[in-house]
């Protein structure tokens, strides 16, 4: 009998888990089920160069491409309700769409401000629909407060600037990005607000959004109020696991997977950043919002859950990269670590490699405007190298002294 794949999940990670199966030769019929209206597109170009005014939407494939070549039927505008896995069944648009494989990518939803529902101006930054409104929004000069320090938070304010506009950025911690890059790091990262022209608020929450139907002002905790047409809340995601409640699927920050990317249910595969799977190179579960992973792991469980047989652990050192001002910051690893030291490079010129030490062990490395090196060091985390070696190969890397240069 013909097996039946269907992806539940129509961006980064369910797109590659379709071209996966299809590259590994599976010929059967395939089902792409996406919450949303668009056709798959990409998503970092959305805080980045999408808002700077005149980029396309960011399409992978057009739809000739999808069904006439990938032979896919699309269920686009079409949430899935619910996962039976005994009966195999994904539920979507009121029928029961029959699987024999199944790749879970629904990604992560951004989390909102509690109570800020009702008034028009305040934005996350997630889908096409969300950018298009943060465009119209900064095309018409607005006043713009980023709630939230993160990356895209920071990248939107980055963009605003770019514009000329005036943006706060107000972070509750005291120092932004402490659990993406360590409290150090974090603190250089905001010295590119500073020097970008973005007014950053460290250590203080917001108390309310205010406005008459639209957001006019922003209250914060410390007394302090701050004027704004626009409000970009940058409060992170969660995984889009809701479908999934009472399918028997184990759901603990992401659906719970294996080395494999297997949920333990017959056929069924999870990608991307709905993902908690076992990294065999970290010896635990991570779930990771980031592009190359995500693209990894879809073509990884389309391939298996199309094929049976053929899954294989999958293992990575996680990588992102993000744009600020006119600087690209990448990481690569872990930030969990006992120290961190600049490696290569300095941190007033801003252009700096910093590794991170876990144990004897290179467990992560950051890189600000220093593109040519950090591959370098995701290949000697993969090696599992040690610290000392790590330093070594950085003091290698260093640009000469030249004796006698004046
Ligand atoms: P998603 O892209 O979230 O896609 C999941 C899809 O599933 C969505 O289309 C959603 O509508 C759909 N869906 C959800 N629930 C259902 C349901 N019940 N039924 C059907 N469909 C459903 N990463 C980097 O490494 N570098 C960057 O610079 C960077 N920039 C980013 C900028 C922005 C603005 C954003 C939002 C993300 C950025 N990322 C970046 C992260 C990267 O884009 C994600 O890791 C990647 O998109 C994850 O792909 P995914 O397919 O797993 O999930």
């Amino acid at each position: 009998m013909t097996r039946r794949l269907v992806v539940v999940g129509a961006s980064l990670a369910g797109l590659r888990a379709v071209e996966g199966a299809r590259k590994a030769g599976f010929d059967g019929p395939i089902t792409l089920i996406g919450a949303e209206e668009h056709l798959p597109y990409d998503r970092p170009p959305l805080s980045k160069a999408f808002l700077d005014g005149t980029a396309e939407p960011p399409f992978y494939r057009s739809e000739a491409v999808l069904v006439g070549e990938l032979n896919v039927d699309l269920m686009l505008g079409t949430p899935a309700t619910g996962l039976d896995p005994r009966q195999r069944v994904v539920h979507a648009g009121g029928r029961e769409i029959p699987y024999d494989g199944l790749v879970i990518a629904t990604g992560a939803n951004a989390r909102r401000l509690p109570g800020a529902g009702h008034l028009a101006g305040v934005h996350t930054l997630r889908t096409l629909d969300d950018a298009y409104a943060v465009r119209r929004a900064l095309d018409a000069g607005a006043r713009t407060v980023v709630v939230g320090a993160g990356f895209i938070g920071s990248e939107v304010a980055s963009g605003a600037r770019k514009r000329g506009l005036p943006v706060t950025v107000v972070e509750a911690q005291p120092t932004p990005l402490v659990r993406a890059v360590g409290a150090a790091m974090g603190e250089a990262c905001s010295d590119l607000h500073r020097a970008g022209g973005t007014d950053l608020r460290c250590g203080v929450g917001v108390e309310a959004l205010e406005g008459d139907g639209r957001v006019e002002r922003v209250r914060l905790a410390d007394g302090s109020v701050l004027d704004a047409d626009l409000v970009v809340v940058g409060a992170g995601a969660e995984p889009a696991t809701d479908w999934l409640e009472g399918s028997g699927l184990t759901l603990d920050n992401g659906v719970v997977c294996d080395a494999t990317l297997a949920t333990g249910a017959p056929g069924v595969y999870a990608a991307g950043d709905v993902a908690r799977w076992f990294n065999p190179l970290f010896g635990r579960h991570m779930r990771l919002e980031h592009w190359s992973s995500a693209a990894e792991q879809g073509a990884a469980a389309g391939t298996a859950a199309a094929i049976p047989g053929s899954a294989k652990p999958y293992e990575t050192v996680p990588y992102f990269w993000s744009d600020w001002y006119d600087t690209r910051i990448q990481f690569v690893g872990v930030p969990d670590a006992e120290q961190v030291e600049v490696a290569l490079g300095d941190v007033e010129s801003g252009r700096f490699v910093a590794l991170y030490r876990s144990g004897d062990r290179l467990a992560g490395a950051l890189a600000v405007n220093k593109q040519r090196e950090i591959m370098k060091f995701r290949a000697l985390i993969a090696r599992r190298a040690t610290w000392a070696d790590a330093l070594g190969f950085a003091a290698q890397r260093r640009e000469p002294i030249h004796q006698g240069a004046r």
